[in-house]
């Protein structure tokens, strides 16, 4: 790992550490655009090709319904799907807005209500592993907005899908299953064909043709949303003398072994044993069965020194990341501090994986310096928020010299008739 210290860095270095390497999408555009068109153009027997194509396998049929499905468990996995569900959904239960009512002034009442986008498409990947803990931090907040279609897209396992995801599609209640990934799933949702149902928002990380199809199909006719850019996961940790070397390097690994670009970041003060640290990272990495990833992903990664803790703060704000570890005493006294992030572990007892599986939080959130405008998924990311107001005769009297005012100014006169009309009935 580089090393810096804060004290030397110019604004110059520090915009470039801050910077996340380069994602080029235009040859994956290129790669993704017959996929996409392909699926609209044959719909199902389209999916079915690039499946066949990327994947090796033709489920049939491609598209099942969850409950339909009989699950054989292992009694502990089963334990801890329904223990990591539990407390997924109570922190996001109490996500659920109230209705908001405000009387702007006498006879002008205000209303905000909010309405499940009523299809979701939620992608979870699995290119490489099967990623239940995805489908219960997508599908429990879908769940608990009431959307009422939910479809989930992972691609195939050689015999169709594993029992996990299948037991989670259902206590999330979802619709459909798509055994199909990469662009053509999320061509199949955003699209809709004979036995995938459009839907009208799609959430869910996946590789780079995974983001490239959602971000063509955002700006193309299909009219879906989505929930945000994606890139490679990231960790910055701020240790200082308090923290344990080992508990940190674990941290870092547990990132690093995501993929070989994965970011990685230590932020140390003085009194945190540096030496020690190095030694245990290197003790570490050599156990795991992911070891020739992490090793990528620490030696493109960096340690900067700082003298304060404020300085700390001052320079992850700046790199807004993903996941931020506070190792340091007190941590929650800091909490204040931190403007920018997806999702915060404070203290030495709250290792990274908590959140990733089962604290409650959610672990889909922004990468790439997208900490600094967006937020993690949350219920709020299934529901969309309606405006209504209501006058009464008084009311539209009280407002009426604003609204001719602002209307003559804008020389629409129509729209001062409007008011104009009601009052002189
Ligand atoms: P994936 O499901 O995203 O992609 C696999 C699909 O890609 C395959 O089904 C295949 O159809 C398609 N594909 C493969 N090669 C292709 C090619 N040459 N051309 C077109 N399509 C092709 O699974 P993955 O590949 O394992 O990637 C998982 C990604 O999700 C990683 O980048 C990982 O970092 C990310 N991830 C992020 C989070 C998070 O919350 N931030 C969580 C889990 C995973």
């Amino acid at each position: 790992m580089e090393h810096y210290n804060y004290q030397n860095l110019e604004e110059k270095d520090l915009q470039r550490l801050c910077r996340r390497p380069k994602m080029e999408f235009k040859s994956i555009f290129r790669d993704v655009e017959p996929i996409i068109e392909g699926v609209r153009r044959d719909g199902d027997r389209g999916i079915n090709h690039f499946t066949r194509k990327f994947d090796g396998v033709s489920p049939d049929p491609l598209v099942v319904d969850p409950a339909d499905r009989n699950v054989t468990l292992d009694p502990e996995v089963r334990q801890a799907i329904d223990t990591a569900f539990d407390n997924i959904r109570r922190f996001h239960q109490a996500q659920l807005p109230e209705t908001l009512e405000v009387e702007t002034m006498p006879g002008v009442r205000c209303k905000r209500v909010a309405r499940p986008i009523e299809r979701v498409g939620l992608y979870v990947p699995g290119g490489t592993a099967i990623l239940p803990s995805t489908l219960l931090m997508l599908g429990i907040p879908a769940q608990l907005a009431g959307c009422k279609t939910i479809v989930v897209a992972t691609p195939p396992q050689e015999e169709g899908s594993a029992d996990e995801m299948i037991y989670i599609a259902q206590k999330i209640g979802a619709t459909h299953l798509l055994r199909a990934g990469g662009a053509q799933a999320v061509a199949g949702m955003a699209l809709g064909t004979s036995s995938v149902p459009k839907v009208d928002k799609i959430l869910g990380p996946g590789n780079q043709f995974v983001t490239a199809a959602k971000m063509l199909l955002q700006n193309s006719d299909a009219q879906i949303a989505i929930d945000m850019p994606a890139g490679p996961s990231e960790v910055l940790v701020i240790a200082d003398g308090s923290a344990e070397p080992d508990f940190v390097a674990a941290d870092l690994l547990s990132q690093a072994e995501h993929g070989p670009d994965s970011q990685v970041v230590l932020l140390a003060t003085e009194g945190f044993d540096l030496p020690a640290f190095n030694q245990s990272l290197n003790r570490q990495v050599e156990e795991l069965p992911r070891k020739a990833i992490a090793q990528q992903a620490v030696s493109q990664s960096f340690i900067i020194t700082v003298n304060t803790l404020e300085e700390a703060f001052r320079f992850s704000n700046r790199y807004a990341p993903e996941h931020l570890i506070v190792q340091c005493t007190r941590a929650e006294e800091w909490e204040d501090h931190i403007t920018s992030a997806g999702s915060v572990f404070l203290g030495h007892w709250s290792p990274e994986s908590a959140g990733d599986y089962a604290s409650g939080t959610n672990h889909t959130l922004p990468t790439y310096g997208y900490a600094h405008m967006y937020s993690g998924v949350s219920v709020d990311s299934f529901l969309k928020q309606i405006t209504m107001q209501q006058l009464s005769e008084e009311g539209l009297k009280n407002l009426a010299p604003t609204i001719s005012t602002l209307a003559q100014l804008e020389g629409l006169h129509a729209h001062r008739n409007a008011v104009t009309i009601r009052l002189k009935e």
